[in-house]
């Protein structure tokens, strides 16, 4: 991470490339593609506008700036354009901002619990209204195409909607007592306040899958963003301002990950960690919240196994799989990270999945038609080379693509591997990239024992049409998310987590409520008393 004394202006050339892609949209797609992609200056404007191109950080409700004026360049990893500046936080900032949500705690949490759903729901009604600018955002710094921006703003919104509702629904319980003058009571009460650090592949919905259910709860946040992707964590809170949500309620501080996060930990006032992001950064985390016997939920990586059997329907396997594994190019910890493929049905299924992977269109995700953006940076792209390179070494065979794009910056090509197996490095770490490692197997038994045998264990993808099969196979995965037949699964409504070092606790559905609760167990005793 490097940070910079001077504050940088946005660069024109970031905006003036972004705007002069409207001109290739055509559709009803490109009508909104064009409202958002006009020309770069007028973009600058209607975020400036909308009050959403935020460049401080927040803090007790207030903008702020490094202390010591220290900045961190947004670059747009499509054309290498800096977008805009943001501090570049560390102790200092990160200590304020765990004070303001400290203080704040005592009157957002006795706030009842339909006030605080309304101020999510009207959260929510801004970040739907404001759809497009978000969107805009994502793609700008993130890379990901416009439409999958756009999915990710419905998405992300679809938390902050969902844990409204939510908020009017935490129960308690009375307890049948064991002694007749005693009742028994469970309470639930927010667990006071959450540090969230998020990475940069979501930059909207992963940080409201954690800050919905916090401040549903009553709790507070300090929110840290990735280095890559603040522009949007920054947006989102300057809507949060405008929907009522307290000062002080929500922080969003960005820069020195490792001071950041070891503030976060070393804190007494911070009760709860909620991580998203590597195995690797998750096991600090998890070491250093045992110091201050944090509550800890981690969302790490993945190596999810993707099984098509030979009674697949070819079609929808080859559907599912596609959209498993190049969503977001790659760069999803649910991405499929290794196809197995049953031997009767391989031929057929790499001829008709290497096909549909050459038809995916490379580019700017700003242009209409664009299904594959970029990688983060070149440290993302390096990484898939050498994998590559170590499987082709080892004998697998380039069924397609195989090397950078010649597009230039971190563009790889959407690749096939064939013959993959276990020796390499493929198969065993998150490639986090466009590359679909094809391995073959047998029997179901050997499926299951091959997608079984990694230390991760978050999502899992199952094609074939026999029900039996389905449900022993979903069964026997040791996987906290499993797709059958679908590629595409995730939904605020449904637990989100890994089993094994892919984490932690669950996001989304009734379940991520619980991470921000504490159980208090109140005996009323002596009631035969006065
Ligand atoms: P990362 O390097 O672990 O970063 C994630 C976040 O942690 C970023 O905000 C990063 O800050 C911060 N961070 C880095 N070092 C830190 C430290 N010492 N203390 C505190 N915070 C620190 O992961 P990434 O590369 O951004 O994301 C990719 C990984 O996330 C993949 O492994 C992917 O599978 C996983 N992921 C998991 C899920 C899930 O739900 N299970 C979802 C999405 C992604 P900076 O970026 O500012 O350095």
């Amino acid at each position: 991470m490097a940070c910079f004394s001077l504050a940088t202006q946005p660069s024109p050339m970031a905006m003036r490339r972004a705007g002069l892609l409207g001109r290739y949209f055509a559709s009803p797609f490109r009508l909104l593609c064009r409202q958002i992609s006009v020309e770069p200056q007028a973009t600058v404007d209607r975020l400036k506008e909308s009050g959403l191109l935020r460049t401080q950080g927040l803090i007790g409700g207030k903008w702020i700036d490094a202390y010591d004026g220290k900045t961190i360049q947004v670059q747009n990893p499509a054309t290498g354009d800096v977008i805009a500046s943001v501090p570049c936080m560390g102790r200092n900032e990160t200590t304020n901002a765990i004070s303001s949500a400290y203080n704040t705690f005592s009157s957002w949490s006795k706030l009842t619990a339909s006030e605080r759903s309304k101020c999510l729901r009207k959260w929510y009604d801004l970040i739907i209204s404001h759809k497009e600018d978000l969107a805009l955002l994502i793609t700008l710094e993130q890379g990901k195409p416009l439409k999958e921006s756009l999915g990710e703003v419905s998405y992300g919104a679809a938390f902050i909607e969902f844990f409204a509702e939510e908020a009017k629904r935490i129960y308690g319980d009375i307890i049948a007592p064991t002694i007749d003058d005693r009742r028994l009571f469970v309470l639930k009460q927010p667990v006071g306040v959450v540090g969230a650090i998020t990475p940069w592949n979501f930059p909207l919905a992963m940080i409201t899958r954690k800050v919905g259910p916090a401040l549903a709860c009553g709790c507070t946040v300090v929110v840290k963003p990735s280095e890559y992707t603040p522009l949007t964590a920054l947006a989102a809170a300057e809507l949060a301002l405008q929907a009522g949500i307290p000062p002080g309620a929500l922080n969003v501080v960005m820069g020195n990950a490792s001071d950041i996060g070891d503030t976060l930990l070393e804190s007494t006032q911070v009760r709860k960690i909620t991580f998203t992001g590597s195995t690797a950064v998750g096991k600090k985390l998890m070491a250093g919240s045992a110091s201050t016997v944090k509550k800890i939920s981690l969302e790490l990586g993945g190596n999810a196994p993707c099984i098509v059997f030979d009674d697949a329907d070819l079609d929808v396997a080859v559907k599912g799989s596609l959209a498993a594994k190049f969503r977001n190019s790659g760069q999803t910890c649910v991405c499929a990270n290794r196809i197995l493929v049953q031997e009767g049905i391989y031929e057929k299924f790499a001829n008709a999945f290497a096909k549909a992977v050459q038809a995916l269109q490379v580019g700017n995700g700003l242009i209409e038609g664009t299904v594959q953006g970029p990688l983060i940076n070149e440290a993302a792209l390096e990484k898939v080379e050498t994998m590559v390179q170590d499987a082709t070494a080892k004998g697998a065979d380039v069924v397609t693509g195989g090397k950078r794009h010649s597009l230039g910056m971190t563009f790889y090509e959407p690749t096939v591997l064939g013959n993959v197996n276990k020796e390499m490095l493929i198969s065993r770490q998150e490639v986090f990239g466009p590359v679909a490692p094809l391995m073959r197997f047998k029997t179901e038994e050997e499926a299951i024992q091959m997608a079984n045998d990694t230390n991760a264990g978050l999502a899992a993808y199952i094609f074939t049409t026999s029900m039996p099969r389905s449900w022993r196979v979903s069964e026997a995965l040791e996987y906290g998310l499993v797709g059958v037949n679908e590629g595409l699964i995730s939904t605020e409504v449904a637990p989100f987590g890994g089993f094994k070092q892919s984490g932690l606790g669950r996001e989304g559905s009734k379940y991520g409520m619980d991470e921000y609760l504490e159980i208090k167990y109140v005996c009323l005793g002596n009631l035969k008393g006065t």
